[in-house]
């Protein structure tokens, strides 16, 4: 093929073919073979959603080429993020139902007049095709992708199945099961694995991609045929076999009480799996059904609430260098994500054994990650243990995560002074004590703050940045941007007992405790947490935390907050003194020997109070944090919780669940407790200002 223009953006060159200048969200143009070329170019931003806009002017582009039929259709994206990130969820929420099947159909119309054309159709497909991006990609005949392609199916996780022809395209492609699979979990197959599922046709480096075009064009691909797999499943008895087995696996992971949508997809599959059109009106009235519902509604907002603390960690640091001190659970995470993702890092400690074990661990953590033998080598040569602290006068932060003792990490900082780089910022990763207090220890109080990150640090996205009295706003900004470029969430909070999760958490954890010294079974309080919502009950947490940390905590708490954080266990105690600290030792409240405990017990005669006990005075301690301007706003709020601790998406947030329950019948049902249970349950004066 000939009269191709090489289009250079950034670094990666994209073959585009003949297009010219973007009209609306689409560039196009014909090249000597008579291939036409489609390329999404979405107006505004680096990455293409999908929107009624795109398909629109992709229906109008289809139509011109029903009317000039060419020798084939091309269609990928100018934008280097990748092919489409999914649909343009903006446009959802001002969707009324009637509205959303309507346009529906008309997007289902689109791509199945790209699926009709008599002509050979061609996605290519680097970066990430995802939801809608993906359905599009499914419509046409044949899929390339470039090396470091992934498809996937992400609508679970805003509580929505595949709307754009996914829920029959897929299966058809691939066959039933791992279809389902795919978006039931809303996992994406990368490169390999779609290749090796029959997703994609074939994987070409980007140079290659006009001759992959030119060979699909000749029909030299062959096309992925999804054989008999498609074909199981045709008899509803065995799907309404396969449908149960399906409903049991996803209700361990997302009850049906509180996500509707896994459901829907299973039934839709169940009921119309083996006529395309019945479950194509299926697919869009579902869809159009599960954006109203509440859950849906709540996990779009959980998606903004990230796109909001993503804002927050955008910018430059200027931090290429950091050096950790202290390579114990929470010193080795941070480095090796650091070094992950792309710093020079230092770490230090005093035992060295605890950095020949960071080193490991930090390999541990790059497998877990599915780094590939080049990216683990590059990351473990970034991550220096340095015993001797060499790093710090070359580091442009340095963060504190040794022992939590005020003398040590004050001993610590005095041994930082005229040696950090005049511009340097220094962090403490402590989770109890003052920042403002340990800010009075540092070399320079101006580059001071907390980065309060949150264990396993590799798993847990949310960070809070705790600005110190004294810090300049520059700090601050450089680390939420530190946070960024590592990969994490930022929320910047002021300095507060317990900042802002744990102050939240550890009333939660502690009333678990009293409760159990009243003799509720540690089942029963922990099935009634798992069913309103909550990742994992609170004794289980405890454990997890460690019993002697969650101790630690606790007390500083109490010490700090009068009246407000129950009294703690005897029992609780005794486990510290026993050297039962949890899951870190195989036992605590739990043994956890076997993994994980997962408690289901029967609440039948469960105290008639006790999910209010143990979620209320979470959102008191939410109020009182608003109140004290500790953190911004309720929806900042509600994001560090989620991120953090993983509390109810479904349900928005600790805020927005008040919100909808009612703050009159919360401040109720908190005054009744505090009747009944003691002062602890006194409603903040801050729920006034709730609106
Ligand atoms: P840890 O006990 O696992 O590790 C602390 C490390 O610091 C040890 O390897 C120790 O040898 C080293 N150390 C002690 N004194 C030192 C010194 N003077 N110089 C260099 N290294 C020294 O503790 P951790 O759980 O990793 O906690 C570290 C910090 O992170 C604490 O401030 C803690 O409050 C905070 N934190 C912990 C968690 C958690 O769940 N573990 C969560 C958030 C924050």
């Amino acid at each position: 093929m000939t009269g191709h223009v090489l289009e250079y953006l950034g670094e990666t060159k994209l073959e585009l073919g003949p297009v010219g200048e973007a009209e609306g969200n689409w560039r196009s143009g014909r090249d000597d073979a008579n291939v036409l070329w489609l390329v999404l170019d979405k107006d505004g931003g680096s990455v293409n959603t999908i929107g009624e806009d795109v398909i629109r002017e992709l229906g109008e582009h289809i139509a011109a080429t029903e009317a000039d039929l060419p020798a084939a259709l091309v269609i990928r994206s100018a934008k280097q993020a990748g092919f489409a990130a999914g649909a343009d969820i903006t446009g959802f929420e001002k969707m009324t139902d009637d509205a959303a099947v309507e346009l529906l159909r008309q997007a289902h119309d689109v791509l199945d007049r790209i699926e009709k054309l008599n002509c050979p159709t061609i996605c290519v497909v680097h970066g990430a095709a995802l939801g809608a991006g993906f359905e599009l990609a499914l419509a046409c005949d044949y899929r390339i992708a470039t090396p470091g392609a992934s498809f996937g199916f992400p609508e679970v996780q805003l509580g929505l199945h595949p709307g754009l022809g996914g829920t029959f395209r897929l299966p058809a492609l691939i066959g039933p099961t791992d279809a389902m699979t795919m978006m039931l979990t809303g996992k994406t197959a990368h490169t390999k694995r779609a290749k090796s599922q029959g997703i994609v046709d074939a994987v070409v480096e980007e140079r290659h991609v006009a001759a992959a075009v030119t060979a699909a064009v000749n029909g030299k691909i062959d096309r992925h045929s999804p054989g008999l797999k498609a074909r199981a499943f045709g008899l509803e008895q065995a799907r309404s076999l396969a449908a149960r087995e399906m409903r049991k696996k996803t209700e361990e992971k997302a009850p049906s009480e509180h996500y509707p949508a896994p459901y829907a997809l299973i039934d839709l599959w169940e009921e119309h799996g083996d006529d395309r059109e019945a479950m194509q009106k299926g697919e869009i009235e579902s869809f159009a059904r599960l954006l109203d519902t509440e859950t849906s509604r709540n996990l779009r907002r959980v998606f903004f609430l990230r796109q909001r603390l993503k804002e927050g960690g955008r910018g430059d640091d200027g931090i290429a260098h950091v050096h950790v001190i202290g390579a114990g659970a929470m010193g080795t995470e941070i480095a090796a994500m650091t070094a992950i993702r792309g710093k020079a890092v230092t770490l230090g400690d005093i035992d060295t054994k605890a950095l020949g074990k960071a080193v490991k661990h930090a390999a541990q953590i790059c497998e877990d990650k599915h780094l590939s033998g080049i990216e683990t080598r590059d990351a473990l040569d970034r991550l220096m243990p340095d015993p001797r602290g060499y790093g710090i006068a070359r580091a442009d932060l340095v963060i504190e995560a040794a022992s939590e003792d005020r003398e040590v990490k004050a001993k610590i900082f005095s041994g930082l002074k005229d040696k950090m780089k005049p511009d340097a910022i220094l962090a403490t990763n402590t989770s109890s004590l003052s920042v403002d207090d340990l800010g009075s220890e540092a070399p320079d109080k101006s580059r001071f703050a907390g980065l309060h990150f949150f264990n396993p640090v590799s798993k847990i996205d949310l960070v809070e940045v705790i600005r110190s009295k004294t810090a300049g706003d520059d700090t601050v900004q450089r680390l939420a941007a530190f946070c960024g470029e590592i990969g994490k969430l930022p929320a910047r909070f002021e300095d507060y007992p317990g900042f802002v999760v744990n102050r939240a958490l550890v009333p939660y954890m502690v009333e678990a405790m009293v409760l159990m010294d009243e003799g509720v079974d540690k089942a029963v309080i922990d099935t009634a947490a798992l069913r309103f919502g909550m990742p994992m009950g609170p004794v289980a947490l405890a454990d997890q935390v460690g019993l002697d940390i969650g101790l630690y905590v606790a007390e500083s708490l109490s010490d700090a907050l009068d009246n407000k954080i129950p009294p703690i266990s005897e029992d609780l105690r005794k486990k510290v003194e026993a050297g039962d600290l949890g899951k870190k030792t195989g036992r605590g409240f739990y043994d956890w020997s076997g993994g994980t405990p997962h408690p289901d017990a029967d609440l039948g005669n469960a105290p008639e109070d006790l999910t209010d006990r143990l979620i209320l005075p979470m959102l008191n301690a939410c109020v009182e944090v608003l109140r004290k301007g500790i953190a911004k706003d309720a929806d900042q709020l509600d994001a560090a919780m989620i991120f953090a601790t993983g509390w109810a998406p479904f349900r928005g947030g600790p805020m927005h669940y008040a919100k909808s329950r009612g703050v009159a019948e919360i401040t109720e049902a908190l005054r009744k407790l505090e009747t009944e249970h003691g002062p602890r349950f006194g409603p903040d004066a801050g729920w006034d200002d709730i609106g």
